[in-house]
Formats: structure tokens, sequence, C-alpha cells
């Protein structure tokens, strides 16, 4: 939302005798009445937290949810934008229709400071914000700060990784479409955990589909840093031997090192240094910075950490974490579905946090995640995963785990409503 809609949505009353911008900070400053919680965060896990909290506390709490970008990008499905199944409008979305209905006031900005002390967040805007709960849904950061040889360690200028969807995803495709035929497209993975294990061997299905149909002597190389790959192993290895057999290499156990990108070339820890057409060089990843640069990253400095009842975190029990951004528990992939299941999980204890409601949660939510093997079969694993108050953390529901034998028509077309739904509940 434009800043200057979101100052409209503030109301007549707030903007009367004071400039627009001082009644905007005064309004940012003070909760009016009810309880405020702010949502840093409007992907899957953000969306969702801010909707069922306006749901569940019937409009008792106020939510503000704040995001940088104006629109929001689906991650999921964006593999097929390099096989020209889908493009980038078709995975582009106002958040503004949810917002409306569900009365979220939303702020186009970006968090760049917490004061846990003071409970207030601090936007690049210049604004100051008071919160009585904080959300942290942010996501994942990137680490070229790995890669010796990337100048710019903030934005690993050069580096085209793919795994936030949107300018990221069109430069890999241009590079695609610029490629000659017989040319090597490599992508690199990094050790697990990381965003969306299946993602890169999804990516490799749907480049390898282009290449066949446009450039048929090119070939792809997947150099994973994993002895295995990380999910799927079996139907993967199958499909790119069943419709890719001369066209996708995998190896594992290849550790990236450095990149020298004049030179188009990996550099690796143990095994030869390797030349491509294109590099598509995903890094490590850790949560989001906001959550890094307030030493809310509790886990090996990368992950945060959280009482899986309340989301709150460890470290700070007003803050509460979600999504890709935290320590998950045992087979619970960093995924769409999980945060759009902790989001909901997050706004009930919220709600019974701030509303003084005895607190009773043992949140359960799946793990449900497809990938696309072809131009029309796919592929799903699910696991359900509860609270378990002995541990203290989540477990996997026994006999829950389930994995598809072979790709099939009928998981392609799951897959594609799954998407749907997800869309049609977190963004209207
Ligand atoms: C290629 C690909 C395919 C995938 N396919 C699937 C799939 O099929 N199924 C599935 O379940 N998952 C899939 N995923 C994974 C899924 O996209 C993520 O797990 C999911 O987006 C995580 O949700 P999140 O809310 O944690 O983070 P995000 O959805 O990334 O949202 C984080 C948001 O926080 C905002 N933000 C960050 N810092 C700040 C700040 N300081 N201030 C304000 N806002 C901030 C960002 O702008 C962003 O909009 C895929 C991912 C990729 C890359």
């Amino acid at each position: 939302m434009l800043r200057r809609n979101f100052i409209h949505s503030l109301g007549a009353g707030l903007l009367l005798g004071a400039s627009g911008r001082q009644s905007l900070a005064a309004n940012l400053g003070q909760a009016q009445g009810k309880p405020r919680v702010i949502v840093v965060g409007a992907g899957f896990g953000g969306l969702t937290v801010a909707k069922y909290i306006r749901i569940t506390s019937k409009q008792k709490i106020e939510v503000v949810l704040i995001d940088p970008s104006a629109s929001f990008v689906s991650a999921p499905l964006s593999n097929l934008i390099f096989s020209g199944q889908k493009n980038i409008a078709q995975l582009t979305f106002s958040r503004e229709r949810m917002c409306k209905t569900y009365g979220i006031q939303l702020l186009q900005d970006t968090v760049i400071k917490i004061d846990s002390d003071k409970n207030k967040i601090l936007l690049q805007s210049g604004h100051e914000m008071h919160f009585d709960r904080l959300v942290l849904s942010p996501g994942i950061s990137l680490m070229f700060d790995q890669f010796p040889s990337i100048t710019d360690k903030k934005s690993g200028a050069g580096i085209v990784h793919a795994m936030q969807a949107g300018p990221q995803t069109l430069q890999l495709k241009k590079q695609l479409e610029a490629m000659p035929d017989g040319g090597v497209f490599a992508i690199t993975i990094p050790v697990a955990p990381y965003r969306c294990p299946p993602a890169p061997y999804e990516r490799a299905c749907q480049v390898g589909l282009y290449l066949k149909k446009f450039k048929p002597k090119s070939k792809i190389l997947i150099l994973d840093a994993n002895p295995e790959i990380t999910s799927k192993s079996l139907l993967f290895k199958k499909t790119w031997a069943t419709h890719f057999p001369q066209m996708i290499e995998y190896r594992n156990n290849h550790t990236l090192m450095d990149v020298n990108l004049k030179e188009n070339e990996l550099i690796f820890e143990v095994q030869d240094e390797i030349k491509a057409d294109i590099l598509n060089i995903i890094p490590p990843m850790r949560a989001g910075l906001i959550a890094i640069e307030n030493n809310l990253a509790n886990i090996n400095k990368r992950w945060c950490g959280v009482h899986f009842d309340s989301f709150e975190s460890s470290v700070n029990p007003r803050i509460h974490i979600i999504g890709d951004a935290i320590q998950g528990g045992d087979l619970m992939p960093k995924s769409a579905q999980v945060a759009y299941g902790q989001g909901k999980a997050c706004a009930e204890a919220v709600t019974q946090l701030l509303l003084g409601q005895t607190f009773d949660l043992k949140p359960h939510y799946n793990s449900l995640c497809y990938s696309i093997l072809t131009a029309n079969t796919a592929a799903h694993v699910g696991t359900d995963h509860e609270y378990s108050p002995e541990l203290q953390s989540m477990a996997v529901v026994k006999g829950s785990q389930e994995i598809s034998s072979k790709d099939s028509i009928e998981d392609y077309q799951k897959a594609l409503q799954w998407a749907k739904d997800i869309w049609q509940d977190v963004l209207t």
C-alpha cells in the first residue's frame, strides 16, 4: 500500500489540527485503546498470522502488517517460470484486499531496529511504532559472506540464486534464454537446512523442460553440498533418468567455497573448479536480517529458537517468530505450508496471551510439499506435526509420513490446487 493510502486508512479524526506527518507519527507511536500487534514481513507466515489474529481476537487486537515490497510474489510455483508453464504476473498478488477485509493496517516500509526494552520498532521511513506484541516472519537472508570474492556481502551483487521469487527469478530466466545451445547450467545447493529442500531439484526439472525444447544439446549440472538429494530422492533420480538422461547430471558432496564471477567459475572445497555458462548459486541461508541484527538468531547464529506452543522467541518472550526464520522441528521443512500452519497457531497464542485468556495450546500442523517434475506430473511428501508437552517441541505424528510412490498427473493437479487454496486463504 502506498504511504498516502496508509495515511488515509488511519482515520480523519487523527489528522485534524496537525500536519499529516506529525499525526502519522503520533498514531504510529501509540496504540489507540486496543492492544497492538505488529507483524514484520507479509509473506506466507506474516499474512496468515495477521489475518488470523483479527479473526481469533474478534477484532479486539489491532494489527499492523509491514513489508517493503509493493506486492506479494509466490515462491511456490516460481520454478515453473523457467519451463514457461507460468509467468511472473500469474504469481504476483496484491495484499490490500485481505488487509481491507480484516481491518489490518498495511504499511510498505522496512523495520530496521527493534527496541525490546521500550516495545518499539524503528522503520526505515524514520517513524517509530509501539507494540504490545511483535511477530516476525521475515523469511531468510542469504549468506553471501561465505564467498570471499563477493565484495558486497549484503546484497551479494552478481549472484543469481532465485530463492526469493521476483527480480532474481526473472534474471535467471533471462540468462537461460540467452544461453547458447550446448551450454552448461550449473546449480549449487548448500548444506541443509535451507528454504524449501526440493526446490533446487524441482528447478533442474523445469530448466530441463525448457532446454529439451529450445536448446537440446545443453547440460544441467547439480552440484550439491549434501551427501544425498535432500528430498524425494528416488523420485528425482527416476525423473532425471527417464526424462533427462543425457541432460541432468547430479554430483553430491560439492561444497562451494567461492565463486569467480569474471571467469564464470565455481570453486569447491575438495573438487576441481567448474566453469559453466550459467551459475545458479544458492548460498547457505539464515534467518532474515532483522532477526540476525537484533540478536534473535540464537541457534548457530543462523536460526531463531522459539517455544513451540506460543512461538515466543526463546531470547525475548514478547517477540514471536514463525516461518523460515526459525529452527524447525524434526522433518519440518522450511516451507510455505509450514509457515502458514505456524501463522495460524501463533495467532491463537498471541490472542490468548494478549486478551488474558488461559493459555493452553498444543499446535498441530502439516508440512505437505509438492514438486512439479515434468510438464504434467508431480509428486508430494507430507508429514503431520503436533506439540509434545514432554519434549516441549514439535513431534512428528506417528504414521503420518507419506510420500508419492511415483509422479502422477493427479499430483500435478493437486499441486496447482494447493497453490490456489493457500493463496486464496492468505490473500483474500
Ligand atoms: C523456488 C521455490 C519454490 C518453493 N516451493 C514451495 C512449495 O511448493 N511449497 C511450499 O510449501 N513452500 C515452497 N517454497 C518455500 C516458501 O516460499 C517459503 O518457505 C515461505 O515463503 C516462507 O514464508 P515466510 O513467511 O517465512 O517468508 P517469506 O514468504 O519469504 O516472507 C518474508 C517477508 O518478510 C519481508 N521482510 C523481511 N525483512 C523485513 C523487514 N526488516 N521489515 C519488513 N519486512 C521484512 C520480506 O520482504 C518478505 O515479504 C518455495 C521456495 C522457493 C524459493
